[in-house]
């Protein structure tokens, strides 16, 4: 059986209940290299065989699989964040389905949440974006039509985009061309729950030069858009004087 586990955005205790137990009796794990935090490993049982990804490829991490099936093993293949998102997780289930080999997934916290929770911020706050587009500049590898980013950037919603750290002025040109003003707040978060955490406020208009200012060029998350910092409307949910299913109000 082939466990895909979601390792959390970086500090050790952010992987779920259900993956720390999985990672503590697997057989053989592997691991997606620098994004996952090493402490996590040493929670692994003596004699564990354990892999790191960065340096395999896609044939040599299903041969590791397939070897640990072969002898009646139990493998976790530990992905940063949650595995659904950006994670190539899918190529390797299709694999799986065709070896007939079992398999199962478990969530774990997007990255994207651990830098929301750095900032103190929600995506979805009321009178300013009930929405969240999660993307990606277009980079050595390519985005489908319609989803460049000045066109994701039309819609003004809050934003959070992985792997683009490394092409801060791109993104901010796109960013402008999709139509946020240059003095839309912006957020670049590196390394979100780690111990050498750095959150950076900006705007759009001054992205890249917050990012050259750190030095950041990777495992860092832009966030953009009025959630930020805009003016918002309270949530009616917790207004006195709004009824609910569960609460009278007072008005
Ligand atoms: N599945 C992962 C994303 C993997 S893609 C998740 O859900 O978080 C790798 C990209 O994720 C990095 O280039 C960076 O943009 C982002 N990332 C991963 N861990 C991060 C962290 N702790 N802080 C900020 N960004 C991170």
């Amino acid at each position: 059986m082939v466990h895909f586990v979601g390792a959390g955005p970086g500090a050790p205790d952010l992987i779920t209940l259900r993956g720390a137990e999985l990672l503590k009796t697997a057989d053989v794990v592997i691991y997606a290299g620098s994004l996952v935090n090493p402490e996590l490993l040493q929670s692994c049982k003596e004699g564990c065989e354990i892999h790191n990804s960065a340096e395999m490829t896609l044939p040599e991490v299903l041969a590791v699989m397939e070897r640990a099936e072969a002898a009646g093993k139990t493998t976790v293949r530990l992905h940063t964040g949650d595995p659904a998102l950006y994670g190539a997780i899918r190529e390797q289930i299709d694999a799986l389905r065709e070896k007939h080999i079992e398999f199962d997934v478990t969530p774990g916290v997007s990255s994207l949440f651990g830098a929301a929770a750095a900032l103190g911020a929600e995506f979805t706050l009321p009178g300013v974006s009930q929405s969240l587009i999660v993307t990606r500049l277009a980079g050595r590898t390519g985005v489908p039509a319609g989803e460049a980013l000045h066109d994701m950037a039309r819609h003004g919603a809050s934003m959070a985009l992985f792997l683009s750290s490394g092409m801060l002025e791109k993104v901010q040109e796109e960013l402008l061309t999709g139509g946020y003003d240059a003095d839309t707040p912006a957020a670049l978060v590196y390394k979100a729950t780690w111990p050498d955490e750095k959150v950076m406020r900006c705007t759009v208009g001054t992205l890249a030069e917050a990012g050259a200012a750190e030095g950041i060029r990777k495992t860092a998350l832009v966030l953009v858009g009025g959630f930020l910092d805009a003016p918002y409307e309270k949530s009616r949910l917790y207004d006195p004087s709004f009824t609910t299913e569960f609460r009278k109000g007072n008005a």
